[in-house]
């Protein structure tokens, strides 16, 4: 059966699994469309705009990851860059805004399996002019630095003289969102200054320019060809666009068809030269062509989905929106670059500042472990590489070891402006802690273990060992004034979630010398000299592990929230809560901390990350103690309750969550997908709410298995892992009682 029902209700035609696909345009739905057709190769991104809208000039978004500046002392954003598809089309010297048109016909795809935008549309003027413009879209996947349009104009009733701009808009700014949601975003701001422009050809420019406080250097070069010729380019400069203009006498019902290549490169990139990069990247790409180009970022895209695509028979939605979800992790993973990490909304809007969070190393990061190590390893060295800035930051806050920030960009230095959050929401060092001993568990990636990963590991358990404190009278270590995951739980005492992984670090940190001590003897006594490290200090790691507070009631195998959730005042929560949108946008933070009710997956969240420290028996108890006063405020919870449900056997549960989980931006459910940018944790969420929770792999004596629990409705699933190094196909036949699940090995 195909159910075609979204979950917000949204009535589906037949469904293409591998697109996304918008027949109508509807200006109130623009923003949404920006979001969901946004592209990217991890290099550079951006949202999906029409390229003649006439958008804010902070709206039309194109990012470098890794590029931020300053907007105040100390905290930056992520920096719009100039806009790279700029386009004017003229007919007759006629400005033409095909959206001020009646639109007769419009078309809009998404190609998740190659990684294109196409548009088709048909508009008539005032002048009673029918003209079609097809537009596509697409960032090479294999040349990082590339990105590559095609627009092509035919007049239907007319001939005429059309003329396209083609250009870079630097005129690009910044809208800066703050930390706080009750302040509002009112601010515009210009973060770079062009520092070159150079007309080098008829049809080629190069533009420079500079962040203003960073001092990131880019250089952006664009080149216009008319495969066909017979066209007449003429470099120009318009107030801050810089570009080609191509003009053409076209007869009724032929077309005047133009590719257009634009390359980026960055003083980041490590190279001397960048303008002499970027001109030469247009050069040779132009040369080769269109086709050639699209085929070589094709053959990328098809060696990415050949690992990570999953094939599913009898539920199309499900298909479709895993898809989604994958396409937009490849589109905005750095692969080979270990000096970014993957801000909350990726490269598709600046919501967070670009901020990087746990929401990698937690929600993320398994999707790359099991689909490219690599994509993985480089994720973790930016921790790695940011690991003296969190030593500082331990220091800062009188504390020992590596504390790192809550949000940060690529310096690794703490980004969020609001004190409750930024100094209490200390969990993300022991999620980072976590998610390098999965990397190691399932990549077996002993030489990144011991060359990095070791050393944070102990500089993260130290820093643990300094925030417990000691209370005499009672002789146990509390963890006072955290917040945990919950974030409507208020700077609390003793949240378990906190407590228990910041344990798994000590332990992890204990394991971590032994390693080393047994691997790499050497290195651990200079990393001991450097670090300061007395062997002592595993005295007090040892007592905290067996004398931390951990609010637990044996009577109801339940792990409590933390000391003060029986304080809390109970909530009719269907009295506020209507539909999806979060609580807070109607009760202040300050009210919601004060009651029962938790807004993200906290302690259900921890025991999906650590399962074989808790019984089923506890696992339940949980389900029952918090699932109904969880209110999905956060976009990362409903993905942890379906994998959490389906281990539960709750199969109904599992599958709406899931649902939920996987077309929260598609369907956009928390109704935020078009201001804010496409949910990356979420889609890390889904994925693994999939994997682990409704297809139930798990490794166990280093062998992965799987315990599915599959919806009666799903006839069949196929997907691949890499585990230790080795390929795995796993698929799940569904069609027959009892289920069969086949895990096997491929070259
Ligand atoms: C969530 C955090 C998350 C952040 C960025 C917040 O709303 O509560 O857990 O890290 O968004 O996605």
């Amino acid at each position: 059966m195909v159910r075609n029902k979204g979950v917000a209700g949204v009535s589906y035609g037949s469904i293409n699994t591998w697109k996304l696909i918008e027949k109508e345009y509807k200006p109130e739905k623009a923003l949404l469309y920006d979001s969901l057709f946004s592209l990217g190769n991890g290099y550079m991104g951006s949202r999906g705009f029409h390229p003649e809208e006439n958008k804010e000039s902070y709206e039309a978004m194109v990012f470098i990851a890794g590029v931020y500046d300053y907007i105040k002392a100390g905290i930056t954003d992520f920096v719009n860059t100039p806009n790279i598809f700029y386009i004017n089309l003229y007919i007759d010297g006629q400005l033409l805004n095909p959206f001020e048109c009646n639109i007769i016909d419009y078309d809009r795809e998404l190609d998740m399996k190659n990684g294109v935008l196409y548009r088709k549309l048909t508009v008539r003027d005032s002048k009673e002019r029918d003209t079609v413009i097809e537009y596509s879209r697409f960032f090479s996947l294999k040349e990082k630095h590339l990105a590559v349009t095609r627009y092509k104009v035919t007049p239907l009733n007319y001939s005429g003289e059309i003329t396209v701009l083609n250009g870079i808009d630097a005129a690009s700014s910044n809208n800066p969102i703050p930390d706080d949601q009750l302040k509002s975003d009112s601010e515009v701001v210009s973060l770079f200054d062009v520092t070159s422009i150079n007309h080098y050809k008829k049809n080629s420019v190069s533009i420079g320019f500079n962040t203003k406080g960073t001092n990131i250097h880019m250089s952006e070069a664009l080149c216009v060809v008319s495969p066909e010729g017979g066209v007449e380019h003429d470099s120009i400069s318009l107030a801050k666009i810089v570009g080609i203009k191509s003009t053409k006498k076209v007869l009724k019902g032929s077309s005047i068809e133009l590719d257009t290549y634009s390359a980026i490169y960055t003083s980041r990139d490590g190279i001397a030269d960048i303008e002499k990069a970027s001109k030469e990247m247009i050069a040779d790409a132009s040369l080769r062509g269109y086709r050639r180009v699209l085929r070589d970022s094709e053959e990328e895209w098809s060696l990415k989905w050949d690992i990570s695509s999953i094939d599913i028979k009898g539920d199309d939605l499900l298909e479709q929106g895993l898809r989604y979800n994958i396409f937009q992790l490849i589109s905005s993973n750095s692969q080979h670059d270990g000096t970014v990490s993957i801000g909350a909304r990726g490269l598709t809007h600046s919501r967070y500042k670009g901020c990087y969070f746990w929401d990698t190393e937690i929600f993320m990061l398994p999707f790359y472990i099991y689909t490219c190590p690599e994509a993985a390893k480089n994720l973790l060295m930016f921790r790695y590489n940011t690991l003296k800035a969190a030593e500082e930051n331990a220091r800062n806050q009188n504390l020992s070891g590596a504390r790192y920030p809550w949000m940060c960009n690529t310096d690794g230095i703490e980004q969020c402006e609001t004190w409750d959050i930024g100094f209490s929401e200390v969990h993300i060092t022991a999620d980072i802690a976590y998610a390098i001993e999965n990397y190691y568990n399932i990549t077996g990636d002993i030489e990144f273990y011991l060359d990095y990963g070791a050393e944070i590991l102990i500089q993260t358990a130290r820093y643990w060992a300094s925030r417990f404190t000691y209370d005499l009278r009672n002789d146990l270590y509390n963890m006072l004034f955290v917040k945990g995951p919950n974030e409507y739980g208020g700077v609390t005492l003793n949240n378990t979630y906190t407590t228990l992984l910041a344990l798994y670090n000590l332990e992890l940190g204990k394991k971590a010398i032994e390693m080393l001590k047994s691997n790499r003897r050497s290195k651990w006594i200079d990393m001991k000299s450097e670090m300061g490290f007395e062997e002592s200090e595993i005295n007090l790691w040892n007592d905290i592990i067996t004398k931390a507070k951990v609010n637990y009631d044996e009577a109801k195998n339940l792990y409590i929230e933390d000391d003060n959730f029986y304080k809390l005042e109970v909530l009719d929560i269907s009295a506020y809560k209507k539909g999806e949108e979060p609580l807070y946008k109607t009760i202040c933070f300050d009210r919601l901390q004060r009651y029962r009710v938790i807004k993200q997956a906290d302690v259900i969240l921890l025991m999906c990350l650590l399962p074989d420290k808790f019984s089923k028996l506890e696992m339940k108890a949980a389900w029952d103690e918090y699932e109904s006063i969880t209110l999905h405020d956060s976009s990362l919870s409903y993905g942890t309750h379906a994998q959490f449900a389906a281990w539960l056997d709750y199969k109904e549960e599992a599958y709406s969550y899931l649902m939920k989980s996987i077309r929260l931006d598609i369907d956009n459910i928390m109704n935020n997908t078009g201001k804010e940018g496409i949910h990356f944790a979420a889609a890390g969420a889904s994925w693994q709410a999939f994997i682990f929770g409704i297809c139930g792999i798990y490794i166990r004596d280093h062998t992965l298995l799987a315990k599915p629990c599959l919806p009666d409705h799903i006839k069949d699933v196929q997907f691949k892992l890499i585990y230790n190094d080795r390929k795995y196909e796993i698929k799940i036949d569904n069609s027959h009682k009892p289920l069969k699940t086949n895990i096997s090995t491929v070259d």
